[in-house]
């Protein structure tokens, strides 16, 4: 039917309805043996319009450990403080490497190719560290959660974050590795305590869409018109998303669903679909590339339904 406005509600509620009956759901990461008990039937679905308005479907209001997704956070704190100065530590194209891939930096003095994928966004979490207790930097990152998400119970998965310090042995390889060129300014087993325990922040889908929002509505605040981010910071925010938000899976993401997006190994995802929404899916179970299997299924359907590809004319 053109012309016809596609009905949000309707689309989202087809979703879970399509999804529940899928029998192929990736599987759930276990490298992190804390996560490895979540329910692979699990999903949930939130879209958080830019006129303030919420459709949400399935288990919306069930936290997860964001991991991953904690990063566009700690990106856009981290360029708050330091503006341009953060891309000598890290670089902006896509790695096309595993998610916490040693080679590329090793070929690269131990600069980062971006700051999502795992040695990226440890230089950002040192650089918000700089200067200050592991703990009072890791306070201000769940601050910025709770005041982005407009919700002060949103807490610190600790049995998740121990888990993942007790076995990150290739995290803390990434690290040492950065420290011996000179990338990282605090001790090695600092920013890897507070990169830790900001992936293990457990979040809802409504949360998480909520928190995302300045990102589809110029860096503000639709509800309170409070500016997060200028205007332009939010664009390149967003252009990161696209090129590098899902590793080595980052041109299927944009192929298929066409818009910004973050996973994490925790299952979720967050989309943007600038000037109009901003999405969080949540299922465990992780394609090959470490990215939600039915979730990046949710948002590709979602996208389709509604034409909020950033390519459709
Ligand atoms: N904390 C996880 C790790 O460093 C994050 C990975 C992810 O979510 O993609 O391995």
């Amino acid at each position: 039917m053109s012309g016809a406005v596609p009905d949000l509600e309707a689309a989202v509620a087809e979703i879970v309805e399509t999804l529940r009956h899928r029998v192929d759901r990736g599987e759930v990461a276990s490298y992190i043996p804390e996560l490895a008990s979540a329910d692979p039937r699990a999903f949930g679905i939130v879209v958080a319009n830019a006129d303030g308005s919420v459709v949400s479907g399935g288990a919306s209001e069930t936290p997860f450990s964001i991991q991953s997704i904690s990063k566009v956070f700690t990106l856009t704190l981290a360029l708050g403080k330091f503006g341009d100065r953060l891309w000598r530590r890290v670089g902006r194209e896509p790695s096309g490497s595993p998610f916490n891939s040693v080679v590329q930096l090793e070929r690269e003095q131990g600069i980062p190719r971006n700051p999502f994928i795992n040695a990226g966004a440890i230089a950002v979490t040192d650089l918000i560290l700089s200067g200050h207790q592991p703990r009072e930097a890791l306070g201000e990152i769940l601050r910025f959660m709770q005041f982005l998400a407009d919700d002060p119970s949103i807490t610190i998965d600790r049995a998740v974050a121990a888990s993942e310090h007790r076995t990150g042995f290739r995290n803390a390889a990434l690290a040492n590795y950065m420290k011996s060129f000179g990338v990282l300014d605090n001790p090695v087993n600092f920013t890897l305590g507070v990169y830790f325990h900001h992936c293990a922040i457990a979040m809802s889908c409504r949360q998480l869409a909520i928190a995302g929002r300045f990102l589809a509505c110029d860096g503000k605040n639709p509800s309170t018109g409070f500016k997060v981010v200028p205007a332009e910071r939010a664009r390149r925010i967003n252009a990161l998303m696209l090129t590098c938000g899902h590793y080595d899976g980052s041109g299927e993401f944009a192929y298929r669903v066409g818009l910004p997006g973050k996973s994490g190994v925790g299952g979720g995802i967050l989309a943007i679909a600038p000037g109009k929404a901003s999405i969080a899916v949540w299922s465990p179970g992780l394609d090959a590339n470490g990215n939600s299997h039915l979730g990046r299924t949710a948002l590709e359907m979602l996208t389709a339904k509604m034409g909020w590809s950033i390519f459709k004319a």
